[in-house]
Order: C-alpha cells, then structure tokens, then sequence
C-alpha cells in the first residue's frame, strides 16, 4: 500500500481509505469481516459520520475486535450539528460510539453557507471542535462537504486542516477549482466519492484518476472483503493514467450525463416519505440495464411512489447537486409504472 500526507497534520494516510457509509447497510458480522479485510491489506485511515446509521459503533467494534494493531489505525468522523453545545455532545458519543478516546480527525459535516456561519460564530461548533482538541479528545478539524461553493470559503477561512470533497470524473469539473486551494493552504484532501457512488464501471481506472491528482486519500465505500482487495490493489500500483483510461472515463462520463443522482442522500426529509435516491436507482435499473420488469416490480413494492409528492420542493433545495428532482422523479414515475408510453 502507498501512503501520503494528511496535509499538515503529520499524519500518513494509505492511498486507499475505507469509507464508512455502506457498512451500516450489512449485518455486523460482513462489516467486521471487510474491515479487518481491509486492516490486513494496509488500509490505515478510515472515515465515518455521526450520521452514518451505526456505522461508527461497527467501526468500534471492529477496531476493538482487532487487538492492538488497531492503534495504528487513522480514524475520521464528522457532524452535521452547527453549535457548540450539540458538537460538544457528538463527540462525546462519537468517542463512545468508536470505543476510543481518541478520534484523529473530526470534521464539519456538509455545511451550506448559512451553516458554516453558524459553526464559526459565536457558540458554534467550532468552539466545541477546539475545546476537544486542546483536551486531547480530537487531533485535527476538517471540514466536508458535497458544494464547492461553500468548501473554498470555508477552506480560506485557514481554520480547517482537511477537506473532503467528491472527485471523479463526472464531479472533476464542479471540484477541480478546490484542488489548487487545499494545495496552496498545505491542507490534506480526503476524495469521497471515488467510484462516483459505484456508477464508474472500472474501480481501478476510477481509482487511477483520483489518485493522479494532489490528493492524500480516496475514501470508497465498501461493504465486502472482495471489494476491499479490488480496490486496495490499485493503491499498490504507481499511478498510471493513460490517454486511453482518460478516453475510457470521459466516454463513461458522457454515457451518465450530468443529471443523475449520486445517491448522497440528503433529499431524506422528504414529508411523505419518498425514497427519492432509491426511485431513480430502479430507474436507473430501467434504463441501463435491461432490467425493466424487474426495476417495475421494485418500485410497485415501495411504500411511497411518486404519485404521493406533494411539489414542495424540499427536495430540490438540499440537492447539492441541483438536480431537478421533481422532474426527473416524474419521469423515472413515467417509465417505472408504465405510463410513459
Ligand atoms: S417535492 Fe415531493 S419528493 Fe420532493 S421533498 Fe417534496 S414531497 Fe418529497
Ligand atoms: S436527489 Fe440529490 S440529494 Fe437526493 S440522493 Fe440524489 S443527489 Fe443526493
């Protein structure tokens, strides 16, 4: 495994990080298994979110089930709480939750602009971040986040010693003005979203062109030891990218457009209930996969169809991709019940 520079925080962190979201979708007995997989194979940083389902309390168990190895292990989580007193609270149950007293990196959830006023002024967050990392409970603040718009601001602020962000090739042209600015500012880049939500059909491909860039980690998500050992094999490897890689990547690109959904989840407040990511997941199964019958049934199946949405348009407003949900959600409706012929 290759290693790089967390910026300044005089951590090295392995190439290849292991993402935290999609364990809390598999029972404990899988995700202890892919973590230790990962472990193994040199994997030393890891990243997760209070608001990861139990996610950080899998990652605990995990790293206490491993023994004393696990010291070595780099951990990372992060809140999406703006003010002092509930960020003083998120890491006391993050602490708990990772079995640990003591979290490496805690970093600013996704922050809109609103928000990350909140977290700098008087009785923000920040000042529970700080107070945490002068009693030695955290090590260094980030911040993360999925709109450009509010990370270099927040990034010129000087206060954060990381940031995460998503790069691959469809999001490279909405994040590229954020490389140079981590750079000058010698501040570590964690890459989410590496494999575009598992869209890119080539991991190691995917994983070369994050990897090509200034960035210390890419951070997949992963939820098998099989899945561990196809990624951590392309942070063995020099960094390669050839013309035809980059051909390759631009040609997927093009193929999923820029209007689809990357499955962040922070349409979930929807007020009927409406599972949004995972209506254009079945379209998606409709449209790309020559899975028509079966993307119907699943969305038969859903509690809540799109018939139910009430246009108010919350979903569109937490996008941050600005996605018109509304409209899209109509027409993967169209197709997925048959009405669009
Ligand atoms: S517009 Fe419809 S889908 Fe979007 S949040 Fe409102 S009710 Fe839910
Ligand atoms: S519709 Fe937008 S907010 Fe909702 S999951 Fe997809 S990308 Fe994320």
């Amino acid at each position: 495994m290759n290693y790089r520079s967390l910026g300044q925080t005089g951590l090295r962190v392995s190439v290849i990080g292991f993402g935290g979201v999609p364990i809390n979708r598999v029972c404990p007995e899988l995700a202890l298994k892919t973590l230790h997989r990962a472990f193994d194979l040199g994997v030393n940083f890891i990243d997760t979110a209070r608001s990861y389902g139990d996610s950080e309390e899998k990652i605990g168990l995990g790293l206490e089930q491993y023994g004393t190895a696990a010291t070595k292990i780099i951990l990372a989580t992060k809140s999406m709480v703006r003010d002092a007193r509930g960020m003083a609270e998120d890491i006391e149950t993050s602490l708990k939750m990772l079995r640990t007293d003591h979290i490496h990196l805690y970093q600013v959830h996704d922050p809109d602009p609103s928000g990350l006023d909140t977290v700098l002024g008087p009785g923000g967050a920040m000042e529970a971040l700080r107070e945490a990392r002068d009693a030695g409970k955290i090590g260094h603040i980030g911040v993360s986040g999925h709109r450009p718009q509010v990370l270099i601001p927040a990034m010129e602020t000087g206060l954060f010693e990381t940031v995460q962000m998503p790069l691959n090739i469809i999001d490279y042209p909405l994040f590229k003005d954020n490389i140079p600015v981590a750079t000058r500012r010698d501040m570590g880049i964690i890459v989410m979203k590496p494999l575009c939500g598992g869209l890119l059909k080539s991991p190691p491909r995917a994983l070369r062109f994050v990897l090509s860039n200034p960035v210390s980690t890419a951070i997949p998500g992963m939820d098998s030891p099989e899945q561990v050992e196809e990624n951590v094999a392309s942070g063995r490897e020099e960094i390669d990218l050839s013309e035809v890689d980059i051909a390759h990547l631009e040609a997927e690109a093009e193929e999923l457009g820029k209007e689809f959904c990357r499955r962040c989840g922070y349409c979930k407040d929807c007020p009927v209930n409406l599972d949004i990511p995972e209506v254009f997941r079945f379209d998606r199964y409709y449209t790309s996969y020559f899975a028509k019958d079966w993307a119907q049934e699943q969305y038969a199946d859903l509690d809540v169809t799109v018939e139910a949405c009430l246009d108010c348009g919350g979903c569109e407003e937490s996008c941050p991709y600005q996605l018109p949900v509304r409209r899209k959600l109509r027409e993967a409706h169209d197709r997925l019940s048959g009405d669009d012929t």
